[in-house]
């Protein structure tokens, strides 16, 4: 058994329209793996970060005029390195490409506040294709590729996919619709810890099936429109992607199971930020209603949960200042049972998975307290450790 750290990357996406309209200034600044911040109104108060992965996708893009994808641009100013959709899946999604074929279970969750980048890098918008539909593409091509090599390969593949949101602290599946509109439950298996209880889980044989699901998928997801941004999703969405691999190894039946999960989070910003009162002046009117700010609360309740569960983990980790006393081999109690998501996310967070946390965040001075926030989580995040193994079982 190895312990793996969790990686930490950040991107930072260009200037909104509306942080454009709004004449904001830049305040991040990525140097090599250091991302530092510059308080809007100090310029001596800077913050700096490090982590494994340093996105810079805020200029030197241009979008292709035929396909309409963001791509680098040849001249641009910064002496950044533009990061654009590819180059975001070759650094984090051909390394889980890798472990899910070596028989790993991987988990990679996108944090940050609403309208930061987390579904445009995940999912992607028409041509500019996130992480979740390139490493699609990928499995069946590399499937493929295997059977082409070796025609007398024995292996056999199969990959099934599963959807659902995690919304006001109900399951839903978002590829079949619910029996009984009231979602679905999570129950607790000895072995295999927490699962949606019957949640859908569907055989596809190559890429447009899983395109037509994820599509009906992205449809289905619950979206309330904010003050903050109008297509903000208030929901936290997981993909599943699971690998089956059938061999004959020395005469023996094998077969490995491979769990990608990939996870969308609702935005992590705090309630008053959604709501008319506090930080974003002019926006919204009225009082948020008591909808909103039962979503709000849960949201809320959910990521609590979940910021918790980092905490202790990271506090307990070696290496930390507060590491756990040896003589308790059985480690800290996390908070796990506390929300769905984090019953579901157990295994990423402390145990059989090669986990990535991806923090995005606005370039703009006028969401400094945000973004100081995520990357503070995305900080501690860097502590926590998982045990990853290859999930081979002899079924002779
Ligand atoms: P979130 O899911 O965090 O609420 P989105 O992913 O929907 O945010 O992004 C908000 C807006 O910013 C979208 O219009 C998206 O196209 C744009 N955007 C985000 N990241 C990038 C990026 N790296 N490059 C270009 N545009 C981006
Ligand atoms: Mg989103």
């Amino acid at each position: 058994e190895s312990k793996d750290r969790l990686r930490v990357a950040v991107r930072i996406r260009p200037f909104s329209q509306r942080e454009v309209n709004r004449k904001c200034k830049r305040i991040v600044n990525m140097d090599g793996a250091e991302t530092v911040l510059t308080h809007p109104t100090d310029q001596a108060d800077r913050k700096s970060f490090t982590f494994d992965h340093s996105y810079w996708s805020f200029d030197g893009f241009n979008q292709d005029p035929v396909s309409g994808r963001n791509i680098p641009d040849p001249k641009h100013p910064r002496g950044h390195i533009y990061c654009d959709q590819e180059r975001l899946f070759s650094d984090l999604g051909r390394v889980m490409l890798a472990d899910t074929f070596e028989g790993y279970n991987t988990t990679l969750f996108s944090y940050g506040q609403t309208g930061s980048g987390k579904s445009y890098s995940v999912i992607g918008y028409g041509p500019n294709q996130g992480i979740i539909p390139q490493f699609c593409h990928q499995v069946f091509r590399i499937i493929e590729e295997k059977t082409y090599i070796s025609p007398t390969n024995t292996a056999q593949f199969e990959v099934r996919l599963s959807m659902l949101e995690i919304y006001n602290e109900t399951v839903n599946d978002l590829l079949t619709a619910s029996k009984n509109g009231r979602g679905l439950k999570v129950r607790e298996h000895p072995k295999k810890g927490f699962y949606a209880d019957g949640l859908s889980d569907f055989q596809v044989s190559n890429y447009s099936d899983i395109e037509r699901l994820l599509e009906q998928g992205a449809l289905k997801r619950t979206v309330v429109a904010t003050n903050m941004n109008s297509t903000s999703s208030r929901s936290h969405m997981i993909v599943t992607i699971r690998l089956i691999q059938k061999g004959t190894i020395n005469g023996g039946e094998m077969t490995t199971t491979s769990v990608v999960n990939i996870v969308d989070l609702a935005g992590s910003e705090r309630i008053r930020n959604t709501g008319d009162k506090g930080v974003i002046a002019g926006q919204g009117s009225g009082n948020a209603s008591g909808e909103r700010f039962r979503e709000g609360v849960s949201i809320n309740k959910s990521l609590q949960s979940l910021g918790n569960a980092i905490h202790i983990l990271a506090e307990s980790s070696p290496g930390s200042s507060s590491h756990f006393p040896s003589h308790s081999q059985k480690g800290p109690r996390v908070p796990y049972r506390d929300s769905v998501l984090t019953k579901l996310l157990m295994h990423a967070l402390g145990g059989n998975s090669k986990t990535i946390m991806l923090a995005s965040i606005s370039p703009a001075d006028i969401h400094y307290e945000e973004t100081l926030s995520t990357l503070r989580y995305a900080d501690r995040a860097k502590q926590i450790r998982t045990r990853p193994i290859v999930n081979k079982n002899s079924t002779e």
